[in-house]
């Protein structure tokens, strides 16, 4: 990416250290390096981003002593708490050495932290910086979660089993199931959390990783939130492409096996960095996906199964069964694989990155949320944007095979290809010069020089 001018005022970074938040927030980084900042970003030594992959932004690293109970067990809501209860103060230590050192022309110009860390709050106002909070989900999820306090002192929360397919209120076309509740943790954590990312104060604007073409009247409710201005500048991946934030090495013999593929045959399954399933859903999921017959990238990253001490985590018989019909990569480069001719359709846990990766190539999918926003954006992507089907919770090999079946065939699966085709084409016009996204990105370059006046 090109750099536009020479300005040396630093912009400050703090992502949450979970895949789906690094890579946006690093994707930021880039793109404000563009525009003439420089970039430091303070990480917490839990998945500490690789430095070498961006030898233009500095990095430096706070203490987060957590413990390795909450790291292992999944449990993200805890992770949080403890991350912002270890950072806050090691994180104001790291900004008042910075402000020491700094010289004229590299003084922080502003501070932007990813909304659950939200420890920097307290910092930022000690020491009378500006901040921007970054949103890594969509509006429809930022405005979701904000309405659970209230939805639960007007007593719809907790919900009964039989509510589960009725819409919620004022949350249209979100059912009680698609609300992004926690499978982790107690349902009081996460409204304490919510809680806890009402109470910030300081913040000046909000950055969000979505693309006013999919959310335009949930961006204007996400507006009557927040102070200060909201810029939806995503999808940040096509703006910022070529930066790699992986945690885990991804393995590009999966492209090597995707050339040899017929055009739109294949079906890519991947369940982001976090979901969890039991060993017998991978047995559901295997044979679901052998008997469709149809060729499948399939990504088992390590510790997707819980508790499995066993090696092979396959059934007995699938691989003869399946043969050079399938490829399986413990981690793959999903958004090449994505933008690959012979990928069909996308098999995902709907996450927001890897939504919004597969929406901007056009690429169908089966949403099999599990936790969390994963849930409103299967919901967007079925019943909003009609670019895909849902599973059921339960997984099992005939339901599977019949979805596969679904998405791959030319009929319905064809008119939902057709659907996100077009929703592709105008992403793109969104992120190109004069588009919703571009703009909003000049916007908030705006706002970061305006907190600079020296400059
Ligand atoms: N990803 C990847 N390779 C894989 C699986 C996932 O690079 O094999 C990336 C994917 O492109 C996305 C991120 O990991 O950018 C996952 O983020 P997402 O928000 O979709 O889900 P999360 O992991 O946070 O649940």
């Amino acid at each position: 990416m090109e750099r536009k001018r020479q300005r040396f005022n630093k912009v400050v970074l703090v992502p949450l250290p979970l895949q789906g938040h690094i890579t946006p927030m690093l994707q930021l980084g880039t793109i404000l390096h563009s525009k003439g900042f420089s970039i430091t970003v303070i990480h917490t030594k839990f998945n500490s981003p690789d430095p070498s992959k961006y030898p233009e932004f500095s990095f430096l690293s706070i203490p987060d002593n957590l413990s390795d109970q909450v790291i292992s067990s999944g449990n993200i809501i805890s992770l949080i708490f403890e991350i912002n209860m270890n950072c806050q103060a090691p994180f104001l230590e790291c900004l008042v050495r910075m402000t020491e050192q700094q010289k004229l022309y590299d003084e922080i110009a502003c501070i932007i932290y990813d909304e659950l860390m939200y420890f920097s709050d307290t910092a930022v106002a000690r020491m009378k910086l500006p901040s921007i909070t970054f949103c890594t989900t969509s509006a429809a999820t930022f405005n979701a979660r904000l309405d659970l306090l209230q939805l639960k002192e007007e007593g719809y929360l907790p919900f009964q089993d039989a509510a589960l397919q009725d819409l919620v209120p004022g949350l249209h076309p979100l059912r009680f199931k698609d609300l992004p509740l926690s499978r982790f943790g107690a349902t009081e954590d996460l409204f304490q959390l919510m809680s806890n990312l009402k109470a910030r104060k300081t913040s000046s604007a909000l950055v969000i990783n979505t693309v006013d073409i999919l959310e335009k009247s949930l961006l204007l409710q996400v507006q009557q939130q927040v102070q200060g201005p909201v810029f939806p500048i995503g999808p940040l991946h096509l703006v910022a492409p070529d930066s790699s934030s992986s945690l885990l090495e991804e393995d590009g013999s999966c492209i090597t096996w995707l050339d040899k593929q017929n055009r739109n045959s294949v079906i890519y399954v991947s369940l982001g960095s976090l979901v969890l399933v039991e060993e017998n859903e991978v047995a559901e999921m295997a044979w679901g996906l052998a008997n469709s017959k149809q060729p499948f990238l399939w990504v088992i990253r390590p510790g997707l199964v819980i508790n499995s001490q066993r090696k092979e985590l396959l059934p007995e018989g699938f691989q003869e069964t399946v043969g050079e019909n399938g490829c399986i990569v413990k981690w793959a480069p999903q958004k090449e694989v994505l933008a690959h001719d012979s990928v069909g359709g996308f098999w995902t846990h709907c996450g927001w990155n890897s939504t919004m990766e597969s929406l901007s190539q056009g690429v169908p999918m089966i949403c099999r949320p599990s936790s969390g926003d994963q849930r409103v954006n299967a919901r967007h992507i079925s019943h909003v944007w009609r670019v895909g089907l849902e599973v059921n919770d339960k997984l099992e090999r005939v339901e599977i095979e019949r979805a596969v079946r679904r998405l791959m065939g030319a009929k319905e699966g064809g008119e939902m290809r057709q659907r996100a085709i077009n929703l592709k084409e105008k992403i793109e016009l969104c992120i190109g010069e004069g588009g919703s996204s571009y703009n909003s990105s000049s916007e908030l370059e705006k706002l970061i020089i305006s907190f600079t006046p020296e400059c």
